[in-house]
């Protein structure tokens, strides 16, 4: 039987390990200090700004919020990004997206100073990402990660296969990945005979955005599967972009949607506010 990748116990301990490391920041000058800017009222990004202001409450993290109107142009957006870069107690700072139509995200991203972007979208942080230099990882690409790490999955001269290539997941993904010496292939919407390629694998990361994506007929028995999809149906019920039930009798590990790589991504968002703070407060 295919043992679960815990993804609520492993966020969980990362949770408790930022909060020790916050703990050090406060004791050493102040508590870590994050900005979260939401524009407009899109109820999903309403949601994860609660849940990431209520992770910062556990973790001892000081949590700034700056709800502003739709119609917010976006050099006030701008504006406050620059004030907030040169608050130096402030350590990390992320705009919600997606932003209203009207403000080109790139704009917002490339304003928020590398040091302070725990989001790590910002292109320094994505050249260092695959320099293989210290940077702020996104957030989702890091619980990747730390998710095989934390189950023991051995990368080295393994397989690994990334469904999805956007900057947020699969790039990042497939970067870190061959950072940990897997032999890595990127698949997206024009690759060829994906389940030709799927099969080889012996590490699958599914981010496509289609639910239930990744059948049994598409992974070899054995291989380790990270669902990165999040999908909600009209009762509220969540799935993933791996059709779970199907896959279990076949993996040898597979995440759970809900309970795998999505508590993960506030988890890592914490590390990052607090790895923020103690180069800040030069705590090394
Ligand atoms: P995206 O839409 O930006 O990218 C999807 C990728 O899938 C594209 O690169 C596309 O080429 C590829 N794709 C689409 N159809 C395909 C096909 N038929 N065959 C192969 N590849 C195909 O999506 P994203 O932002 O990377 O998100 C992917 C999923 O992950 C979504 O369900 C999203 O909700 C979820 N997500 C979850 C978290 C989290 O915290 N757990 C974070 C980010 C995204």
């Amino acid at each position: 039987m295919a043992a679960l990748i815990d993804g609520k116990a492993i966020a969980a301990k990362v949770r408790e390990q930022a909060k020790e490391k916050a703990a050090q920041c406060a004791a050493a000058g102040r508590a870590p200090a994050l900005a979260v800017i939401l524009v407009g009222e899109d109820p999903a990004s309403a949601v994860y700004v609660k849940n990431k202001a209520k992770a910062c409450e556990a973790c001892g993290v000081r949590s700034l919020e700056y709800r502003l109107p739709a119609d917010t142009t976006e050099r006030q957006v701008l504006e406050l990004i620059a004030d907030l870069n040169a608050d130096d107690t402030v350590d990390g700072i992320l705009c919600q997206l997606p932003l209203p139509g009207h403000i080109r995200e790139t704009a917002v991203v490339n304003a928020i100073v590398p040091e302070k972007d725990v989001d790590g979208f910002h292109p320094v942080n994505v050249g260092r990402l695959h320099l293989g230099e210290d940077c702020f990882v996104p957030c989702t690409p890091a619980g990747v990660i730390r998710l095989l790490e934390e189950t023991g999955v051995d990368l080295c001269g393994k397989r690994a296969v990334v469904i999805g290539r956007s900057n947020i997941v699969g790039k990042p993904v497939a970067s870190l990945l061959t950072a940990k010496n897997a032999t890595v292939t990127l698949c997206h919407s024009r690759t060829e005979n994906l389940p030709a390629v799927t099969r080889e694998a012996d590490v699958v990361v599914v981010a496509v955005g289609k639910k239930h994506f990744l059948t049994a007929d598409m992974v070899r028995p054995g291989a380790v599967v990270i669902d990165v999809g999040i999908h909600r149906d009209e009762t509220g019920k969540l799935s993933g972009d791996a059709d779970f039930d199907a896959l279990l009798p076949v993996v040898s590990a597979i995440t759970p949607v809900p309970g795998g790589v999505g508590p993960m991504t506030i988890a890592m968002l914490m590390e990052n506010t607090v790895k923020a703070c103690r180069a800040h407060l030069r705590l090394g």
